[in-house]
């Protein structure tokens, strides 16, 4: 039973991330939203193609889904360089590193995900992969074992992370540009389901289009999937067109509410104003509360929450705001009776 319902989790997970594939922008162009980032990046990629050298190891740090490895792929696409991608918890070993370093070319960009993740070990050993280039490998087994040290192509390390808090210093240090990207606001997010619905061939109208990117967190990848999800809609209760009824009528049936709140930020202010007097309280403590782990919070829910000022964040804990309790129709100020 269990081993079925794995497999169809990693069905969806490979349909999630083909559908995905299909609509990452490639170029600087198409990336919409970031300006700031966008124009940086865009002046870093041309001198070091000018130049003819490497670009710099790269760092990105952003909530999930805010277009960390699209940027990747289209740095590398500007490059005109091969993209080797990868991620902190797959890179077991210093092995494991080794073996996709010495296979880069000249210039090549490697995407290592969730950069925060790697083990020590293997963190270490990068080290010296992006400052000088060289690796120390061990050849042969027993007594005549011995390390040899390697020169390595120059690369361009992309590192993404949700938890830049959880980078090493020295790890940090060594990336020479670094960019926080932003949660996007209602128009870009309106653009990027316009240009995804093309893709997709789907007709949908403005009003829909502003709807969804309403409702979307700040977040590309739930736009796009909110797209797809209202697209079936649709199609089964509708005329085919995404138009403004059928959106949020859709919308409704995902729980999505009109801050583009889903069920488990829901679950979380609830929780702390119905269970914890509104705050202050401790992240472990809602995670218990709400069953959800608190790294997922902490990096998933919190920084829209507290982005769109539902949440607030004090040295004794997470804080319900006026507007978190307005939001719940519940009266600020009147602190609710505590559960536990
Ligand atoms: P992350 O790596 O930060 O989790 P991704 O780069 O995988 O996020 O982005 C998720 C999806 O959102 C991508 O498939 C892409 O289609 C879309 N996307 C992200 N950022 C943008 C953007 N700025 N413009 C258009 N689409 C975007």
């Amino acid at each position: 039973m269990e081993e079925n319902f794995n497999i169809r989790k990693d069905n969806i997970a490979l349909a999630d991330r083909e559908f995905e594939k299909q609509l990452r922008p490639l170029c600087f162009d198409d990336f919409k939203g970031q300006k700031q980032v966008i124009d940086n990046l865009m002046v870093f990629v041309t001198a070091a193609k000018q130049r003819g050298e490497s670009l710099d190891h790269v760092l990105l740090h952003s909530p999930p889904g805010l277009g960390k490895t699209t940027l990747a792929n289209i740095i590398s696409n500007e490059l005109q360089v091969n993209l080797r991608v990868t991620s902190g918890p797959v890179l077991d070993k210093p092995g494991d590193l080794a073996g996709l370093l010495t296979n880069l070319e000249e210039g090549d960009v490697l995407f290592i995900d969730e950069i925060h993740r790697l083990s020590p070990a293997v963190e270490e050993y990068l080290y010296s992969a992006m400052e000088d280039f060289k690796i120390d490998i061990m050849i042969d087994k027993g007594p005549s074992a011995r390390s040899v040290q390697l020169t390595l192509n120059k690369f361009t390390l992309i590192g993404a992370t949700t938890r830049s808090g959880l980078l090493t210093s020295p790890l940090r240090a060594r990336f020479g540009i670094k960019f926080h990207l932003e949660y996007y606001d209602h128009e870009v997010l309106t653009g990027i389901v316009k240009r995804s619905a093309g893709i997709l061939n789907v007709r949908v109208d403005g009003a829909a289009a502003v709807e969804i990117a309403k409702r979307s967190r700040g977040t590309p990848r739930i736009a796009n999937a909110l797209l797809r999800r209202i697209r079936d809609f649709a199609q089964v209760k509708g005329s085919g067109e995404v138009d403004l009824e059928i959106t949020k009528y859709g919308l409704n049936a995902l729980n999505i509410d009109k801050y583009g709140l889903d069920e488990m930020d829901n679950r979380i202010l609830s929780a702390i104003i119905n269970k914890f007097s509104g705050g202050p309280v401790g992240l472990n403590t809602i995670a218990t509360a709400v069953s959800e782990e608190s790294g997922t919070i902490e990096e998933v829910y919190e920084p829209f929450l507290i982005k769109e000022g539902f949440l607030k964040r004090t040295s004794r804990g997470r804080e319900a705001t006026e507007l978190a309790y307005k939001h719940l129709g519940k009266h600020f100020g009147k602190k609710e009776e505590t559960l536990f």
